[in-house]
This record gives structure tokens, C-alpha cells and sequence, in this order.
């Protein structure tokens, strides 16, 4: 017989930040026994020993105190003489408040299952039941169902559901819309200038874009977790549910607000690309040490890509907010100069010490999978129509891979995502890979936005020349480069000037540093970074030589430093005029957008503003 195991999750005194923690085993075998908490929560993709906050960890069985003996940072053993009920007893503390952590205060319970959780010997394949003891007024949203059986409160088919089943409770606003006669409930915890019936009508649009892709919605009930506070917490994805936090004041102005649907649309998208379209390695998941994948660049920059194309598709967003999002994307990517040393296979592997472990130098050696991936994402797409004459898409790609075996709960081999691919561009793409994900050659995206009939215009930001405190916001485009100490500084204290980075491509690379706290330009004393930025556009040229004085570890410096010009740092990306049928055929399909409602003749100004 199979173990029994019944979680209660106690906290009727929120305020102090501790869930008291019952597991209730029946049906144990005799026998020792190990008790483990993940280390890490999938989606996140960082080892945050989540045992940390756990304490006061003890067993009985039956009136029968059991010795528990903790034998690694996670790990507790346990033995028992004869099979029976066990119960075990443990408090966690949970004050950090993120979308992969766990938080209870007065206001609310949030918690991620890896944070409360502990799997008993291997146990991941058996159901779990779990009961809620918590302030009667407060409301629970999750996408856990609800327990039929009479055991708890909510079930749960296995480990791995378990775990990624957040739960928000309290007194959230909740909205609900259907979508194929299932149920999508919008739980958002905090205000700011949010608008909730906005909202639930963007997140209907978003899910019924994202269903077109693959045809029908893979679970009963979907549940949005939003969490509004002061700082943004990012996202996280699971497999009928997410938790997103952004600013709470996010929702107005057009531009910040997109930002949110951009998130959502990405947590959203992940229900199958990641959670369901993964690398045997992203599940069943081992809990207790890193698992490593080359295939990162897939589960997210693509997820990204996706999040922006579908709210295109959607109309949540129109063309030129889709390609304003794609340019400023492609100007980072371009600024960076970890772009040419590490590969998209190589920040997947290392994600778990160099993506989630940023430093100063991050900017010089290494390269996002989320960035880069969207942008080879959009390569890989516009590429695969390009050869099949619109025939075929990523989307067919994504559609193999789920129908194969995201659909039939498997994982799937590295190597078959390029097969995947090749069968469905009908060609081989080996040089694809070898070029832009396992190397670092520059992504072809100008040759690809031309095969939907689009070019790119590298340009560069420019103060307006008028001081007016009118224009100052809305900087001008030139085609010429201003001069450029290839460094990005921060406001210490109030009136420090401290540089953050130097960048290996520009002309400070070898004679400043991270640290260095700037003090006069050409002997004159900097106030402001701003005050760098503008004596630097408007009384300096490429070439010239200045004089920088700073501080270094208390002691004082000058030094001469040559002017290089600025990367650009603005990209237009507009219709070409003599574009034929198939590029205007890619274009309508990739974007489901007419190509003559938005580019009329002589009309070339739509996408020069934010
Ligand atoms: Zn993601």
C-alpha cells in the first residue's frame, strides 16, 4: 500500500510570519526515512536552499516521539519500527516577498510549495491532500484543485503539481472570465492604478490569442496571480496558474501598462512552451541540486518572442508597438559586448551562476537567452517562412513538439528541437544553430525583418539642441555618432557619480573602472551623470581627448581618455518600398496585420515615436 500524505498549512496568526507545518503520513513503510525540501523552484532557475527558513522540525507516531536527525542542508532522517501513521511537525518563516518565494503578513499568505513542502523518500508519484487553516475572512486563489475525496481541502495528482501550485490568500480582487467553458480567474493582491475589468478583457485577449497556436487549452481552470507592491518581482510560470508582481502604478500611462500584458502574455505562453514543450531535463524535476540544459533560449527568449507576437496578433498591442518593443530589444542587444563571447547554449547551462549572478562585468562576457533568444526567435520564424514560401512557421515547430510530447506529458531530447525545425523548414539549419545558439556570430535580423518586407535603421539619440524644458523628454534622432566613454554610471548617496560598468568596446575599457567614483571633467566638477552626458554631446567630438578626474578606493586619479563614438542606441525599422508579394504575405500572416492599412504611401513617420 501507498503512504498517504496530507499537508496542513496553519497560519491564523499572520503577523508573525511563520506557517506551522503538519504532515500527516499513513501507510509509511518501517523503516528509515529521508525528509527533503527543493533547493530550487522550477521556473527560477537559482539555487535558493529553500531549507533556510525552516525550524522546529519533529515526529511522532501514534503517543511515540521519533528521533529526526538532520544530515544535510535539506535532508533529515527518520526511522520507523513498524508501518503506521506518522506525523510530521515543522514551522517555515516566510517574509520574502517575490513571485518564487513564500510571504505572510497581516495583508495576505503567499506561498510556493518548494518553500513549505517536504517530500518524504521518493515519494513524487502518489496524490497529495492539503488543508488550509486560515483567517476566516480570507479568500483562496490557486490553480490546485479542490480535494473530491474528503481527505483536505485541495489535492493534488503528485510532488511535482504540488510544488507548482502557488496559493494567494486573503482579501485579493478577483475577477473571472471563461474561454472554451473554462474558468480563468484574475486574483490581484495590492492596489495602485489598476483597472480590473481592463485588465480581465486583456487577459481573455491574450489567452484567446495564445490558444489559436494550438488549438484548444490544456487544463480545466487557469488562475493569474497578480501581485501589486512597490518594486517590480518578475514572473513566474506553472502549469495552470501563474504569479506575476509589477509596480502598482503601472498601469498608466499606454507604455508602462503594455509592459504588464507583455508579462502576462509570457507567463501565459509558458503554460506549453516550458511547462508542457521541455527538455527531459525540466521534469520530472530533480529537487535537490541544479539540472542543466543548452535549451533556455527555447523555453524563454522564445516564450518572450511569443508574448509580444501574440499580443500583436491579439491587436492588444499594433504593429508599431510591436516593432518599437523589437527595436529597443535589438539595440541592447547590439550595445553588448558579452554578445560575441558567450552563446545562447552556454547561458542556458551557466544560467544558474551567471544570469541570475549578475556583476559588473556581466555586460562584457555574457548574454541573456531571454534578449538574445526573442531575437533569434524572430530570425528562426522569419527564416523558416522565408524558405517555405510562408508555407511553414515556428508556430509548426512548437505545434510538433506538443503534439509529440508536450501533449503526452514528455520530455524530449536536446537534439530534437533542431530536427524539429529542420523538418519543418524542410532544410537543414545546421549553420542556423552552429551561427546564432551555439555561437556567437551576429543574429541576421536585418535579413530577416526583409523577408517580411521590413528594414532597419540604426540611428543614435540625441539631447535636443533647445534646453526647454518642454522638449528635454523627447530626445532627437541623428545619424551620427556622439562621443562616447563606453562606461554607464549610477547616483550614489545623493551626489556621487560612480561608474557601474566599463564596456570592453569602448575607449575607458582599460583606465576606469566598476567602482570609480567620477569627480571632473577636463577639471571642471561633475554634479550630475547628466552633467558627463551633456558636456560630452555638446562641447566634445569623436577623437577628442579629455581629462577625467576620480576617486579610486579614496585616492585621487586623472587621466587622459580618448572620445570613440557611441554605439547607436535607436533603430527604426520601417517598410521597404519595393517590397513584393511574399514579403507582404509574411508580413500580414506573421503579424495579422494588413500591410496596406499601415504603410501608405509616403507616410514613413509611424514608427519614429515611443
Ligand atoms: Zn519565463
Amino acid at each position: 500500500m501507498q503512504p498517504i500524505c496530507h499537508f496542513t498549512v496553519s497560519f491564523l496568526e499572520p503577523g508573525s510570519h511563520v506557517y506551522h507545518m503538519t504532515l500527516d503520513i499513513d501507510h509509511l513503510p518501517s523503516g528509515r526515512h529521508e525528509l527533503s525540501l527543493p533547493v530550487w523552484t522550477p521556473g527560477a532557475y537559482k539555487v535558493a536552499d529553500c531549507s533556510r527558513h525552516l525550524f522546529d522540525l519533529s515526529a511522532t507516531s501514534g503517543p511515540q516521539a521519533l528521533e529526526v536527525v538532520h544530515v544535510a542542508k535539506n535532508r533529515w532522517l527518520l526511522e520507523t519500527t513498524m508501518e503506521g501513521p506518522v506525523q510530521i511537525r515543522y514551522n517555515v518563516y516566510a517574509f520574502e516577498f517575490g513571485v518564487s518565494t513564500s510571504h505572510l503578513d497581516q495583508s495576505h499568505a503567499y506561498f510556493n510549495g518548494a518553500q513549505l513542502f517536504l517530500l518524504t523518500d521518493d515519494y513524487k508519484d502518489i496524490p497529495y491532500y492539503l488543508t488550509l487553516e486560515k483567517p476566516p475572512a480570507w479568500e483562496v486563489s490557486t490553480g490546485l484543485d479542490l480535494d473530491n475525496t474528503g481527505r483536505g481541502q485541495y489535492q493534488a495528482p503528485d510532488y511535482d503539481v504540488l510544488i507548482d501550485s502557488p496559493f494567494e490568500v486573503g482579501t485579493q480582487s478577483i475577477s473571472t472570465f471563461e474561454v472554451d467553458d473554462k474558468k480563468h480567474t484574475l486574483a490581484v493582491y495590492g492596489h495602485g492604478n489598476e483597472n480590473l475589468a481592463q485588465l480581465t478583457h486583456d487577459a481573455e485577449q491574450i489567452v484567446r490569442a495564445q490558444k489559436q497556436i494550438f488549438g484548444s487549452l490544456p487544463y480545466e481552470h487557469y488562475t493569474f496571480i497578480l501581485h501589486l507592491s512597490d518594486k517590480p518581482t518578475g514572473g513566474l510560470e506553472h502549469l495552470n496558474s501563474t504569479t506575476c508582481g509589477v509596480e502598482r502604478f503601472m498601469f498608466r500611462p499606454w507604455k508602462n501598462y503594455k509592459r504588464v500584458l507583455g508579462l502576462l502574455s509570457h507567463e501565459f505562453f509558458h503554460l506549453w512552451n516550458v511547462k508542457r514543450i521541455h527538455p527531459d531535463m525540466l521534469g520530472p524535476f530533480d529537487y535537490n541540486k541544479e539540472v542543466y540544459t543548452r535549451l533556455l533560449w527555447a523555453m524563454e527568449g522564445f516564450t518572450d518572442y511569443y508574448a509580444y507576437l501574440t499580443l500583436r496578433r491579439s491587436n492588444l498591442y499594433s504593429v508599431q508597438d510591436y516593432l518599437t518593443t523589437l527595436s529597443k530589444k535589438l539595440v541592447d542587444y547590439e550595445k553588448r559586448p558579452g554578445r560575441f563571447v558567450q552563446s545562447l547554449a552556454e547561458s542556458s547551462l551557466d544560467t544558474w551562476i551567471k544570469l541570475y549572478n549578475p556583476d559588473e562585468d556581466s555586460v562584457n562576457r555574457t548574454i541573456s537567452y531571454y534578449l538574445k533568444g526573442e531575437l533569434v526567435g524572430t530570425c528562426l520564424d522569419l527564416e523558416i517562412r522565408r524558405r517555405t514560401k510562408n508555407q511553414a512557421s515556428l508556430d509548426d515547430v512548437l505545434r510538433k513538439l506538443y503534439e509529440r510530447y508536450g501533449s503526452r506529458g514528455l520530455g524530449f531530447p536536446e537534439s530534437v528541437y533542431q530536427d524539429t525545425v529542420e523538418e519543418v523548414g524542410n532544410s537543414s539549419f545546421q549553420d542556423f544553430f552552429d551561427h546564432y545558439i551555439n555561437g556567437t556570430r551576429p543574429i541576421p535580423i536585418d535579413e530577416a525583418l526583409l523577408s517580411a518586407g521590413l528594414r532597419i535603421e540604426r540611428q543614435y539619440k540625441r539631447l535636443p539642441e533647445d534646453d526647454d524644458e518642454n522638449t528635454a523628454e523627447t530626445p532627437q534622432t541623428s545619424q551620427v555618432p556622439y562621443p562616447w566613454l563606453g562606461i554607464d554610471t549610477k547616483v550614489v548617496d545623493g551626489h556621487r557619480i560612480v561608474i557601474t560598468q566599463t564596456y570592453t568596446s569602448g575607449p575607458a575599457a582599460t583606465l576606469l573602472n566598476a567602482g570609480d567614483q567620477l569627480i571632473a571633467l577636463n577639471d571642471y566638477q561633475l554634479h550630475q551623470p547628466k552633467d558627463l552626458k551633456h558636456r560630452l554631446q555638446y562641447d566634445q567630438q569623436v577623437g577628442d581627448t579629455v581629462t577625467l578626474t576620480f576617486f579610486r578606493q579614496g585616492r585621487l586619479h586623472t587621466l587622459p581618455v580618448v572620445l570613440a563614438p557611441q554605439p547607436f542606441d535607436k533603430v527604426g525599422i520601417r517598410p521597404c518600398e519595393d517590397s513584393n508579394p511574399l514579403q507582404r504575405h509574411i508580413f500580414e500572416s506573421w503579424l495579422n496585420a494588413s500591410w496596406n492599412d499601415h504603410f501608405t504611401s509616403g507616410d514613413d513617420a509611424w514608427n519614429q515615436t515611443e
